[in-house]
């Protein structure tokens, strides 16, 4: 039964019986968020701003250029009730996620597929400059003697859905939005603001205003614990015990906490050290030994006054996503450079390429899919099934530049139900509905290799919640419709001679925008951070 059917919102204030009364009208129906009265609602948003700040659900303020030790913070825009998610749908989530570890490892490891795809010489790094740069990075690795010395790989993965719900359909179902193979992030933020939910209900009980809102309805998400079992992997694969893990991040980030929490579970649970570097400071900092291939990191003595460099395990990158992270072309030197050497690469370029949009597309296409699952030079870890569940979570795409004129002639009919994605990360760059044909107009023939068309995801209407934002101008918590996407984190290292994919599927997070906004980054200002009520 269509679970999201929901009844439109009763106005705040209305006395709590009001929801069994719309639950006894709709049948299966029920509203989100259920019904509390203003002095509830007050509480609660008290209750879920002072948690959130004194636990960690933080942000640096908004500053042009952040200070060196900053003094003060923001709570993260958060919503106040979780948000549903059918039961079924959130296990199937959860149990895809190992075969996408293994499924992306595997595209990573696929060098001809990935050069026909997103190479400079034949795919989309032909017409985009920023995947045509990392692309000869890595092909100039590979072409020179030594190669590539470091054959393991870490992915910190994050896959997308959203609910769909066509009209006529008697069940949402999962359908991917994307799969993010670099700077995966609010991890760990994630788990606070599910920690956060859980709070009210112990503490309010959230005024008994659900039946839905119960103990075992809401999840538990651990994914700074699993996040950081990928990234020790990866360091006690390197094996060199005194090594660290070199975090490679923007200057002036705002999301530093989300990382930091990374920071201080390896620390806490790995006895692993962790240093911060932006490619400007690993510019002049970073040094790769010609003969052993080791990367050391010069540190500034200042901080660290016993040691003057040290050897890093494994290289993890929260920046290097989009091209407004390589401010000179010399940027593009330093990420070859991390790549040229024995530490691991979270990501590799590869697996970076792997993560486009055009791959995500490409997978689509009849008999690609069946190829990376089954093919012989796998081991068999796939089963006919597993290929049907993976599939059912696929909306339509197709690329631009397929068939001569086809693929832009089928994006102008098909406009109102269609999303156009380059291949960029991080929000904001795709194209919506009604913008499609005059994008299309002015869209230069040879760049439609690096787009793709993608079906829009039908989502359950009449969903809503109440969102908190720090610093926004308004006061409190405001009511809107919503829309939520669920991400599944998960981590693989692979690449070694055996073949064989070490992996884990490492917690979730919710993030939840208005209706009306197409784009659902927190970090882009459009979401808030959210999680679940499992109905
Ligand atoms: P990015 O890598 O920039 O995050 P996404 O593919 O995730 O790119 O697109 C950004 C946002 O656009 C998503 O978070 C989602 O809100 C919206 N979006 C993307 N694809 C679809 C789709 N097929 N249907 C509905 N919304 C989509
Ligand atoms: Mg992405
Ligand atoms: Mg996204």
């Amino acid at each position: 039964k269509l679970q999201l059917k929901i009844v439109p919102h009763c106005k705040i204030g209305h006395p709590i019986s009001r929801f069994e009364e719309c639950e006894e009208v709709m049948g299966q129906s029920y509203q989100w968020p259920p019904d509390i009265t203003e002095s509830q609602l007050e509480t609660l948003t008290l209750l879920a701003t002072t948690y959130a700040l004194s636990h960690g659900l933080v942000y640096l303020p908004v500053a042009e250029v952040q200070p060196s030790a900053p003094t003060s913070t923001i709570h993260a825009p958060l919503s106040l009730f979780p948000s549903p998610i059918p039961r079924k749908q959130f296990e199937k989530a959860k149990n895809l996620q190992s075969l996408y570890n293994v499924l992306y490892s595997r595209v990573a490891t696929d060098i001809d597929f990935l050069d026909r795809v997103m190479g400079e010489e034949q795919g989309v790094g032909q017409v985009d400059e920023f995947t045509g740069s990392l692309w000869k990075q890595w092909k100039r690795l590979r072409d020179r003697e030594a190669g590539i010395v470091q054959p393991l790989q870490l992915g910190l993965f994050r896959s997308d859905y959203m609910l769909h719900a066509p009209e006529g359909a008697d069940s949402a179902i999962l359908k991917q939005v994307e799969f993010n193979t670099i700077s995966s992030s609010f991890g760990t933020l994630s788990q606070q603001c599910a920690q956060m939910h859980k709070y009210l209900f112990s503490s309010t009980k959230y005024f008994g205003c659900s039946p839905h809102l119960t103990h075992d309805n809401l999840p538990q998400n651990t994914t700074t614990a699993g996040l950081a079992k990928g990234l020790a992997a990866a360091h006690t694969a390197y094996g060199v015990s005194t090594a660290r893990i070199l975090f490679v991040v923007q200057p002036n980030e705002r999301n530093v906490f989300d990382q930091r929490f990374l920071e201080y579970e390896l620390l806490e649970s790995h006895s692993i050290h962790v240093i911060r570097q932006t490619f400007d400071e690993l510019a002049a900092s970073a040094q790769v030994d010609p003969q052993t291939h080791v990367l050391k990191i010069k540190l500034n003595t200042s901080v660290l006054s016993d040691l003057s460099s040290v050897e890093i395990s494994t290289v993890y990158f929260r920046a290097g996503y989009t091209p407004n992270d390589y401010t000179s072309p010399s940027h593009y030197d330093t990420r070859g450079l991390l790549e040229s050497s024995l530490a691991i690469q979270c990501p590799s370029i590869p697996l970076q390429l792997a993560g486009g949009k055009k791959v995500q597309e490409e997978l689509t296409k009849p008999g690609v899919l069946e190829r990376f699952l089954f093919g012989d030079k796998y081991a068999k870890t796939f089963t006919p099934e597993d290929l049907v569940n993976i599939r059912s979570t696929w909306m339509e795409m197709w690329s631009l530049d397929s068939g001569g004129d086809d693929g832009v002639v089928k994006a102008r009919t098909h406009a109102a139900n269609l999303v156009l994605k380059p291949q960029r990360e991080g929000g904001g760059n795709n194209v919506y509905k009604e913008a499609i044909p005059p994008f299309l107009d002015t869209l230069p023939e040879k760049e439609r290799t690096a787009w793709i068309a993608m079906r829009l995801i039908t989502t359950p209407k009449g969903l809503g919640n109440y969102l908190v934002r720090a610093g926004g101008g308004t006061n409190g918590a405001v009511k809107a419709n919503v829309i939520s996407e669920l991400g599944l984190f998960g981590w693989a290292l692979f690449g070694g001679k055996d073949g064989a994919v070490q992996e884990k599927e490492a917690g979730w997070l919710v993030r939840t925008k208005g209706e009306d906004s197409n784009e659902g980054g927190v970090a882009a200002g459009f979401s808030v951070l959210d999680s679940i009520v499992l109905v």
